[in-house]
């Protein structure tokens, strides 16, 4: 019999797994992809979320693979005109965090069942059905919606996500190699024109992760990302002939979207990460509140015990985080004004969000 059912394996949905193997709670991990990812996405994490995940035994190998201090270059109009020090946070690829946490997992005898969405859920007095999108069942005595934040889970519990989303993409996102760039540096180009290109190396790969205002077309509506849109955004921010971005093995964008889950609770299921808020990503706050939402989930479902209190344990989870997400989704906002406030004066760029 399993105890907990998690769906999603992005970085709460993992961390959440580990933390209650670890506990000696069994779970199993469904997931809706046919298998892993390697996109850089969430690229940092915070000395909190570092030590949320030291707990699990892992911090050592995450500093291993990851870069500390990076200097980040600016550039105005296509001029060098300044170095920032990097923050406290740990640089890594989101997808290299999920790996570490896998392997963790594995080492519970855990391993991520891929192709396995969630499709339905049925609870009663004794645990939760999940119907699979393969058709099969799943039971256990609770669920854990981490599937981020387009979550199903959250739909299907009927569960409202207020706040609001901007209609258009105001940024464009990837990853690339560009051989004959420095990877010495995160490098920020800002122009006049209120447009910019951010090129962050990667550690542990030959990429870089891009971010950029996207290339508008003549009603000044954003163009979908594309390669060759890329290399046209960097010729005319960063000025540098003769450096090409290739072999772009991530391309999407982001809008700007701030909503939070009304609940985190409902029954025997429960809310956690990105399926619970959303918010901007300047001051890289997302998946590290998605681990600490994790540990707060493990740590409460982990002390239910089987009789009475069992509902006063179940509920700390949702009063600790629930203003947490609040709290979050507020400060973010506030982040990423500042940030597009600061890029618009030579010299400042990112950091503006870490304050
Ligand atoms: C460019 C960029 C930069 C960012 N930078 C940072 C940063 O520096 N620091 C930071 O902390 N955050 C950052 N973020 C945010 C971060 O990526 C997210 O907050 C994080 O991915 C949330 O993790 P999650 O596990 O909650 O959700 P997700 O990572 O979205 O994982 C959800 C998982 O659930 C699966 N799934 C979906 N539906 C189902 C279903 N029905 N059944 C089963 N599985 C399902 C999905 O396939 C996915 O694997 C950044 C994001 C972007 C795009």
């Amino acid at each position: 019999m399993t105890d907990v059912l998690i769906a999603g394996s992005g970085p709460t949905g993992l961390t959440l797994a580990c933390d209650l193997a670890l506990r000696g709670v069994r779970v199993r991990v469904l997931e809706r992809r046919p298998g892993p990812h390697r996109e850089s996405r969430g690229k940092g994490l915070t000395p909190e979320g570092l030590a949320a995940l030291g707990r699990l035994g892992v911090a050592e190998q995450l500093c291993a693979l990851g870069t500390r201090g990076l200097v980040l270059r600016k550039y105005f109009d296509g001029a060098h005109v300044g170095d920032t020090p990097g923050g406290d946070g740990l640089l890594i690829g989101q997808w290299r965090v999920e790996e570490v946490l896998r392997e963790r997992l594995a080492g519970f005898g855990v391993r991520v069942e891929y192709g396995a969405g969630v499709a339905g859920i049925a609870q009663d007095a004794g645990g939760v059905t999940a119907r699979l999108s393969d058709g099969r069942t799943a039971r256990a005595g609770y669920l854990a919606g981490c599937d981020g934040g387009r979550s199903t889970v959250r739909e299907l519990l009927g569960i409202s996500f207020d706040g609001y989303t901007e209609e258009t993409p105001t940024m464009v996102l990837g990853d690339v190699r560009a051989p004959a760039l420095s990877r010495a540096y995160w490098h920020q180009w800002f122009s006049s024109d209120g447009g910019g290109m951010l090129l962050c190396p990667m550690p542990g790969t030959d990429s870089f992760q891009l971010q950029a205002a996207p290339e508008l077309d003549e009603d000044g509506r954003p163009l979908p990302p594309t390669l060759e849109g890329f290399q046209r955004l960097f010729d005319r921010h960063a000025r540098m002939a003769g450096i090409r971005l290739v072999e772009a093995t991530w391309i999407s964008d982001w809008r700007v979207n701030v909503r939070m889950a009304a609940r985190m609770r409902a029954g025997r299921v429960f809310l956690a990460g990105d399926a619970a808020h959303v918010h901007p990503i300047a001051g890289g706050l997302g998946m590290n509140t998605g681990i600490q939402d994790a540990v707060a989930l493990g740590r409460a479902l982990a002390s239910a015990p089987a009789g009475p209190g069992a509902q006063e344990a179940l509920d700390a989870y949702e009063a600790e985080r629930l203003p947490a997400a609040a709290e979050l989704l507020a400060d973010t906002t506030a982040r990423h004004r500042r940030v597009l406030a600061a890029v618009r004066e030579p010299g400042r760029g990112t950091e503006a969000g870490l304050d």
